[in-house]
């Protein structure tokens, strides 16, 4: 009797980055007893980044929008987690190279996402901080709610007047989205609790240097948001490009705002790894790659989500969107599964089926091929679309229980100043002089 054939040593799969691209590719190949999947992170969450403002804007708390990657994968045999930084790749030995040590691969696929850019000034991020991970939102929550605090407190009433002027630089979605929320957390959330000031009164400019907000929606829609944001007593400044930040509050060509907070939404480039890897980018940061999203000269290789430059469907790169990352992701774990078949792989192609943003407690805008939506219909829309993707069933029920309330109370649940530093055995202050 001839003995069975030895089983294949299973393909050594690195994945980097636990965002939407990086899971979806996970979860696809969760079959394969062929593969042995690495998915290293830095942080040990996944995030539902579309969520964010809500943290940032004391409407969620961050258990609500995020998940243990570990938890996640766990049912899955194939897939092992690590939290790690990954700080470069050696293509030549096939390794990844990241802080705890090397990690030989057969397959990598790079999926780490993208950061702000502050175009060459990056000493402004001290004073305007972006939203991008949840220590950013807490960070600008702190900063939203102290200013607050600090205008109820003063007796100057010119500091008291840039206490409550909030500026957010950017108008894509989350400037809109940010501007909103502080409008109506001050108009009607913020407005019965404090005695000295005015919260209602609050100054809400929100910056942009094209000449619309949402240019990615119709000039329709734009106009309709832009009425929505004044409703909530946000000021819109377009064609205006922020020329100076500092503690004390922004320049806009010989303007000058004062303001405690400022909050950047503006600027995306690709993550800072991207650098150091040596491979094409483009004008963004995103690394260049092919129709099959591999990357150029490295057919073992693949990049997804927002740190790919994927122009091969329009001429332009696709946008920095979670439906582009999860369908990449989905896409070049089915091209990988073609490779150990040995079929052709296929190229990507992005099926877009819209982009809504919203814009306070109960308006959005929202734009599906010829239909546009707008105020509650589109707001509800949001809504679904949003508990939909949600990760895990306790957060969507969470979430769905916080916003009824929110909605029912105008109250926001995570209003909370948590303090940077921890220690409770601080060295006391020195007494005063006599
Ligand atoms: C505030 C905000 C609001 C948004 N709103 C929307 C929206 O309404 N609709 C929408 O479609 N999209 C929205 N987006 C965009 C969407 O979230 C992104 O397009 C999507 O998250 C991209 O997925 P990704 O997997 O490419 O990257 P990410 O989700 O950013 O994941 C990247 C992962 O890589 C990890 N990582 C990075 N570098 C390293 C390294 N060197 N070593 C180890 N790990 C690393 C990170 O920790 C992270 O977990 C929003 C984004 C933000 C920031």
């Amino acid at each position: 009797m001839s003995e069975p054939a030895p089983k294949p040593t299973p393909k050594r799969l690195v994945i980097v980055g636990g965002g939407f691209a990086g899971i979806n590719t996970a979860r696809s190949l969760r079959k394969r007893t062929d593969l042995e999947i690495t998915l290293i992170d830095r942080q040990n969450h996944h995030l539902f980044q579309p969520l964010l403002y809500q943290v940032a804007m004391a409407g969620l708390s961050p258990a609500d929008i995020a998940a243990p990657i570990r938890h996640m994968l766990s049912a899955q045999q194939n897939c092992r987690v690590v939290q790690g930084e990954v700080t470069g790749v050696d293509f030549d030995q096939s390794l990844v190279k990241a802080d705890f040590g090397d990690l030989p691969y057969d397959y990598l696929v790079l999926a780490c996402g993208a950061r702000h850019s502050y175009f060459g000034r990056d000493e402004w991020e001290e004073h305007a901080p972006g939203l991008k991970s949840l220590e950013q939102a807490t960070e600008i929550r702190r900063r939203v709610l102290t200013a607050f605090e600090t205008a109820e407190r003063t007796t100057d009433l010119e500091e008291q007047r840039r206490q409550l002027t909030f500026v957010v630089v950017g108008g894509g979605p989350t400037g809109v989205e940010l501007a909103g929320a502080i409008g109506e957390m001050s108009r009607f959330t913020l407005a019965k609790d404090f005695r000295r000031i005015d919260a209602s009164s609050a100054r809400i400019v929100l910056i942009e240097a094209g000449s619309r907000i949402l240019p990615m929606f119709t000039e329709n829609l734009t106009s309709k948001a832009t009425r929505h944001l004044e409703h909530l007593g946000v000021q819109v400044w377009t064609n205006a490009k922020v020329t100076s930040v500092t503690a004390e509050g922004v320049e806009v060509g010989s303007e000058r705002i004062r303001a405690a907070t400022v909050l950047w939404a503006a600027g995306v480039v690709g993550a800072p790894i991207g650098k150091v890897l040596g491979l094409a980018m483009d004008r963004s940061g995103r690394i260049v790659v092919e129709p099959d999203l591999s990357v150029p000269g490295k057919p073992n290789v693949f990049v997804a989500g927002d740190q790919a430059s994927f122009t091969h469907q329009t001429g332009a790169p696709l946008p920095g969107v979670a439906p582009v990352a999860m369908q990449a992701g989905r896409h070049l774990a089915k091209n990988l599964e073609r490779d150990l078949k040995g079929e052709a792989r296929e190229p990507f192609r992005y099926v877009d089926k819209g982009q809504m943003a919203t814009i306070g407690r109960s308006r959005a805008v929202a734009q599906s091929g010829r239909m546009q939506l707008s105020g509650f219909t589109a707001w509800i829309m949001w809504l679904v679309v949003h508990i939909y993707y949600l990760t895990g069933f306790k957060n969507r029920l969470l979430v769905v229980i916080s916003w009824a309330w929110s909605y029912l109370t105008f109250n926001r649940g995570a209003r909370l100043i948590v303090r940077r530093d921890w220690r409770m055995f601080r060295k006391a202050p020195p007494p005063p002089e006599a």
